[in-house]
């Protein structure tokens, strides 16, 4: 899509030039490039990149370290005014995306989506999003993502295209295009170079199943609060000792859910006091 001596491929294809965002923003999404592609369908191409084009994950973007090629789903609607949705049938409030224009747009999209390509439709019945699950999906070969909007999508599409479900949380969005975004996010991030320190994945929240410990920053006193007199020691083993002790604990305290898993992967007793 990026080619200019290509035409556009088909009428569904998101035109560059309706977007707000230069063209090399969007990087090169030909799979054959080899580089990670998120593919989305979705009613507000326009939306994208969003945020997914600021700082670390827009420069990575732009960099050509991973690809985006949203999707309009509104040119494979229905009719003069191409009509995406209908009733739910057998009643009830609100309107529901068709499966005959949503299969149209993945059939398009589906050429793309070889080898390890996982298609997901956001939706809040689906499993909950978590780092294991962007882990994953950092090493397939990219994603397609189906926003819904409305009432959400006919099953008869999601069980057709055997279509994964992936939820953000227990909550309701408006439409999965903020989810969608956060699941990219996610995922971008631990594709090699995209951080450039590749040091801070590998510490952070959740990647040993704990969550992080308090960091600090300059000025060493602020409004009477001091840092703790530990991390201005320069003692490399009892910072990392600190640090991981404190991380321990705020995983107990906060997360028992973690801290039991945890636990049971290091063969402890989820109920030993904390040394600090
Ligand atoms: N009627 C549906 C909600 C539809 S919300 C239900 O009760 O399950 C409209 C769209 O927003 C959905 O199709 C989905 O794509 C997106 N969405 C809403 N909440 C979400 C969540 N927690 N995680 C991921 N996507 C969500």
């Amino acid at each position: 899509m990026n080619n200019p001596d290509k035409p556009a491929r088909s009428h569904g294809r998101k035109s560059i030039t309706a977007t707000r965002t230069p063209r090399d923003l969007l990087g090169d999404p030909d799979p054959r490039a080899g580089v990670w592609t998120a593919q989305v369908l979705t009613l507000f191409p326009q939306a994208f990149p969003g945020v997914l084009g600021e700082s670390l994950t827009g420069r990575a973007l732009r960099d050509g370290l991973w690809a985006l090629d949203p999707i309009d789903l509104r040119p494979f609607g229905i009719g003069p005014h191409r009509n995406v949705d209908d009733t739910p049938t057998g009643g009830g409030a609100g309107m529901v995306l068709r499966p005959d224009v949503l299969g149209r747009a993945l059939d398009q999209a589906a050429p793309r989506a070889r080898g390890d390509w996982p298609v997901i439709y956001l939706s809040p019945r689906g499993r909950r999003f978590d780092q294991g699950m962007a882990r994953r999906l950092a090493q397939a070969d990219g994603v397609t993502l189906l926003c819904g909007r409305f009432e959400g999508v006919d099953q008869r599409l999601l069980d057709a295209h055997d279509v994964q479900e992936v939820s953000l949380g227990d909550f309701v969005l408006t439409g999965g295009e903020i989810a969608a975004q956060a699941l990219i996010d996610a995922t971008v991030r631990l594709i090699p170079r995209v951080l450039g320190n590749q040091a801070s994945t590998e510490e952070e929240s959740f990647s040993d199943g704990l969550l992080e410990h308090p960091q600090y920053t300059k000025p060493a006193v602020w409004k009477d609060r001091a840092v703790p007199d530990v991390l201005l020691s320069g003692h490399h083993a009892k910072i990392t000792d600190w640090r991981r002790a404190m991380a321990e604990r705020l995983t107990k305290e906060r997360r028992p859910d973690l801290w039991r898993a945890y636990c049971e992967r290091h063969g402890r007793d989820p109920e030993e006091d904390q040394e600090l």
